[in-house]
C-alpha cells in the first residue's frame, strides 16, 4: 500500500477466508485514522464469520488504535457498487470450498480457482482483462495449474491475462513470462490495471 501510494480505500472484497487472503486486515489502520471511519468489508456469510472469529479483538472493543471495519455480507447473485464502480459477484470452485471472484466491467478478478460453473462462467464472457490464479506446473486439487489455466483463458478469450497467486514452483519469471501466449502474462508487484 505505502510503495504504490495508495491513499484512499473505498472497500474490500474478500474472496474466502484462507488467511493469504484476509490476514492483512489488521493493516487498515492507517485509512482508519485518516478517514475517521470504518473500512467497510464484503464478504460471504461464512466469510465474514471467519473473520470476526479471527480478528475477534477488532469487533466490540472501541478501544483507539484498533482497526475499524464494518462488515458486509454479500452473495454470489447480487451486483453491488462501491464508489462508483459496479461489482458483480461470481461463484467459482476452490476445490470443494466454493469462493468469490468479481467482475468489474470488462475486468474479472479470479484467485484460487479450480474450476467455475457454467452458469457463473456467463458471468465471466466477454471479459477483457481477465486477472486469475495459475499455481505452478503440477496438479494441485484445489488451484488450478499453468495448463488449466491456460485453457480456461481460451475459453474466455479475453485481451489481456494477468496470471496470479503462483508458487515458487512456478519458475523465475524472466524464463516462464516468454513461453506464455500472446495476451498472457505473469503478474508482478506493483501492477496497476486502469479501468
Ligand atoms: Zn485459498
Ligand atoms: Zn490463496
Amino acid at each position: 500500500m505505502l510503495r504504490a501510494g495508495v491513499r484512499h480505500i473505498d472497500g474490500i472484497l474478500l474472496t474466502h477466508e484462507h488467511n493469504d487472503h484476509v490476514i492483512g486486515l489488521d493493516d487498515i489502520r492507517p485509512f482508519n485514522f485518516s478517514t475517521g471511519r470504518p473500512m467497510t468489508v464484503y464478504a460471504l456469510p461464512r466469510v465474514a464469520e471467519q473473520v470476526r472469529k479471527r480478528f475477534e479483538y477488532v469487533f466490540g472493543h472501541p478501544i483507539p488504535g484498533l482497526p475499524r471495519i464494518e462488515l458486509i455480507t454479500i452473495d454470489k447473485d447480487t451486483p453491488l457498487v462501491i464508489g462508483s464502480v459496479r461489482v458483480q459477484p461470481i461463484e467459482v470452485m476452490h476445490g470443494w470450498l466454493p469462493i468469490l471472484g468479481f467482475r468489474f466491467g470488462e475486468i474479472t478478478y479470479l484467485t484460487d480457482m479450480k474450476s467455475v460453473s457454467d452458469l457463473e462462467k456467463e458471468k465471466i464472457k466477454g471479459t477483457q482483462i481477465l486477472i486469475t490464479s495459475a499455481l505452478h506446473h503440477k496438479d494441485h486439487p484445489t488451484h488450478m495449474n499453468l495448463e488449466e489455466a491456460l485453457a480456461f483463458v481460451s475459453e474466455i478469450k479475453p485481451r489481456q491475462t494477468w496470471f496470479i497467486h503462483s508458487s515458487h514452483r512456478m519458475g523465475l519469471a524472466r524464463e516462464v513470462g516468454p513461453k506464455l501466449p500472446p495476451g498472457v502474462s505473469l503478474g508482478f508487484d506493483g501492477l496497476e490495471i486502469e479501468i
